[in-house]
């Protein structure tokens, strides 16, 4: 599988922004993209329909959502659906950031409907697990990431394979906090990932990514996408300029 580099963009740029954004990272990637790399960007739902077209004019990216309510249509103000972001040009949706979790209170039971919906709509999901600090420190991480890893795929245990799925490992206190996880701790808690992917999706779980998240930047993207069992990264901060974000990419 292709190492799966991703920019969530947040709540961040404008109309204008994104599509320069875009066309600027565009133009880096165009023609020097690694045929062991894929390209994924999540912009704001306001922006998907004019960044889209110009992520996929290039060989090998892809464009995202951030978000979005499992259900089909209806009766939902302020959502929005797997179908309408597909009808935007989005291939990918990531589930279960830390942000939702921990600023919009999503729990688990809610992100393995957003798993499961998105992978019947016929989305690619990125589900985003990761222990917060206090966790850490009280010596959680492996139940903490067992629940979340165990809970976001209950309902895809027949369906999930390395195509349609892939495992954000993203520590909560590395998340734009310029305090990336060292090696040994990425290595442990994607080590502890890939044995409960292997024993939840028994065919499927050695081969699905699992990408690292937590203030990547250029100067420590090239030693992290070379750590066992890091398949990709998943950056916000330094994914908002396109030339630090090409230069995670080629890292
Ligand atoms: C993220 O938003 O998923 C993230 C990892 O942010 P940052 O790279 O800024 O830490």
């Amino acid at each position: 599988m292709k190492k799966l580099m991703a920019a969530n963009w947040k709540m961040y740029k404008t109309v204008a922004e994104g599509v320069a954004t875009a066309t600027e990272l565009a133009k880096l990637l165009a023609d020097r993209l690694p045929a062991d790399r894929e390209v994924l960007v999540c912009p704001s739902f306001t922006m998907l329909s004019a960044v889209a077209p110009i992520l996929t004019g290039v060989e090998g990216c892809f464009a995202g959502a951030q978000n979005f309510y499992p259900a089909g249509q209806g009766a939902f103000t302020g959502e929005i659906a797997p179908e309408q972001l597909l009808d935007l040009g989005c291939a990918y949706a990531l589930a279960g950031h830390s942000e939702r979790r921990h600023v919009l209170g999503e729990e688990d039971g809610l992100i393995g409907k957003k798993v499961a919906f998105g992978l019947d709509a016929g989305l690619k999901m990125i589900l985003c697990v990761g222990e917060t600090i206090d966790e850490r420190r009280a010596g959680q991480v492996e139940a903490v990431l067992a629940r979340q890893l165990e809970m976001g795929l209950a309902g895809v245990l027949e369906k999930a394979t390395a195509a349609n799925l892939a495992v954000a490992y993203e520590p909560v206190w590395a998340i734009g906090t310029g305090e990336v996880a060292g090696p040994a701790e990425i290595l442990a808690a994607h080590a502890f990932v890939r044995e409960k992917l292997v024993a939840l999706l028994p065919s499927e779980g050695a081969a699905v990514r699992i990408l690292y998240g937590g203030s990547v930047k250029p100067d420590n993207a090239g030693t992290i996408i070379r750590l066992d069992n890091v398949d990709g990264v998943l950056v916000g901060g330094a994914s908002l300029k396109a030339d630090s974000f090409s230069q995670i990419v080629l890292a």
